[in-house]
């Protein structure tokens, strides 16, 4: 089992530096496993203990996320989060983001439009890239 750090735990609050260089394995298999031990939508690196900027979404590795635009409709989301087990937040999310990330090696950019919950999941996983968790 991989272990999930819970709130108030400092290492959620750190702010990863950018990637520069491929991801370890390590880090991506444990951040598999910690989706799949869990049945979760998204994990973000920091959530298992490694201090990266790298989140897991629906099945895809996204290395220095940035969202570079929000749009649509602020939306009113009930979201958990592993790292604040048993609690249910409203969270108001745009509906639609465009986000910019790197595939695991780094050699590949991605620049991809999402839309409806999805959005929302990524909005979420990139707030642990700034330490921010939903109960702040
Ligand atoms: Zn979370």
């Amino acid at each position: 089992m991989v272990s999930i750090i819970t709130y108030p735990d400092k290492r959620l609050t750190r702010i990863p530096p950018l990637c520069e260089s491929p991801v370890p394995q390590e880090v991506l298999d444990d951040l598999l496993a910690g989706v799949k031990e869990n049945n979760a939508l998204g994990l973000a690196a920091p959530q298992i203990g490694y201090n990266y900027r790298v989140i897991l979404v629906l099945g895809r590795f996204m290395v220095n996320p940035v969202i570079c635009y929000y749009m649509g409709l602020s939306v009113a989301y009930k979201e958990c989060c592993l790292s604040i087990p048993g609690e249910e937040f409203t969270i108001l999310r745009n509906t639609i983001v465009l986000v910019r990330y790197q595939s695991t090696d780094l050699k590949t950019l991605y620049e991809q439009e999402y839309r409806g919950h999805v959005s929302g999941v990524i909005q979420h996983e990139v707030d642990h890239l700034h330490g921010v968790l939903i109960n702040g």
